[in-house]
């Protein structure tokens, strides 16, 4: 099999350097990288919702998501730091090389949901993922209705991208709704889990859809609550986790019944999540 095929590393890791390292939040850093080869760097095309197989060398490979189209900013992974390749990775300096294999994945259906109001509901680093649909969703105002991000964090230092919302909400229309679990002194927002921001919110419904990202037991309550308001289960998305080897299709790793994770989804519909007979 070659190795570049139709843009996409496929079999070889190509090579990038870390260029900066940014703190996000504890645990979470952003690396922001440049691959040495600059064919690859000028050909490297990003479409939001896939994700790359990141390699740390000697320690693995890890599937992380893919960030907002490098045309507007430089090429970079947030990444967690839960085990042994993210450990590695976060040990890792400026001018260490890594390796990326990519992108794969469906991606999120832009097409299928223009003229629709877009509601992203992120729970903690539920928003790395979700991120590059928003800024396309932005850059893209006038193909959606209401644009309305609900975030929660455990505490207001867990909360991702400030800096970012800080700019999305200098757009005229863009709505964002922030609630921490616990807040510490100072915080003068909202608390409570993030499904209490829906009704805050006030939520519209009909020609919606909902983007839903974070941790199972976010997401369960959240399918609820949403549920319970009137959207439909097909007009629910999310993306989903496994355990990720090959990327391609291959090795069947991600298979959850009849789906391949790395190569139908990672983006679902909850109706389809549904039909997957697994709990998230
Ligand atoms: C499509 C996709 C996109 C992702 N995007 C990002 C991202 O942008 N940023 C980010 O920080 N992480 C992301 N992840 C999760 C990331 O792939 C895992 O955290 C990483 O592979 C962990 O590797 P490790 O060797 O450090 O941990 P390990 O030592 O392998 O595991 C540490 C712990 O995390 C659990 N775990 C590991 N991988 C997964 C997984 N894929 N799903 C659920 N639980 C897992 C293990 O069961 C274990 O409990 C994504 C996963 C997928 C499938």
């Amino acid at each position: 099999m070659n190795n570049i095929v139709d843009g996409k590393i496929v079999t070889v890791p190509e090579i990038a350097t870390i260029e900066e390292i940014k703190d996000e939040i504890q645990d979470v850093k952003t690396f922001y990288l440049k691959f040495d080869n600059p064919e690859v760097e000028k050909n490297f095309k990003i479409k939001s919702g896939q994700f790359v197989m990141l390699t740390v060398f000697g320690a693995g490979e890890s599937a992380i998501s893919l960030p907002p189209s490098p045309e507007n900013d430089r090429f970079h992974l947030s990444v967690r730091r839960v085990g042994k390749v993210t450990d590695a990775l976060h040990a890792l300096q400026v001018g260490d090389k890594v390796g990326i294999r990519g992108p794969f994945g469906n991606g999120f259906p832009f097409e299928e949901i223009k003229g629709k109001n877009i509601i992203y509901v992120a729970g903690g680093i539920g928003l790395i993922p979700l991120r590059s649909s928003i800024v396309h969703a932005l850059q893209h105002r006038n193909e959606f209705g209401r644009i309305i991000v609900l975030l929660g964090a455990r505490t207001p230092k867990d909360l991702m991208y400030q800096y970012n919302i800080e700019e999305w909400l200098k757009i005229p229309g863009f709505e964002c709704y922030v609630t921490v679990d616990q807040p510490t002194d100072g915080w003068t927002g909202h608390t409570g889990f993030v499904n209490s921001l829906i009704d805050k919110a006030n939520i519209p419904v009909e020609n919606t859809v909902a983007f839903v990202c974070g941790p199972p037991v976010m997401f369960n309550s959240v399918i609820n609550d949403l549920m319970k308001r009137g959207l439909k289960d097909d007009c629910i998305i999310s993306t989903l986790e496994r355990h990720m080897k090959c990327g391609i299709g291959k090795c069947q790793h991600c298979a959850i019944g009849r789906t391949l994770v790395c190569t139908d989804g990672p983006v679902y519909t909850y109706k389809q999540i549904k039909t997957l007979g697994e709990e998230i």
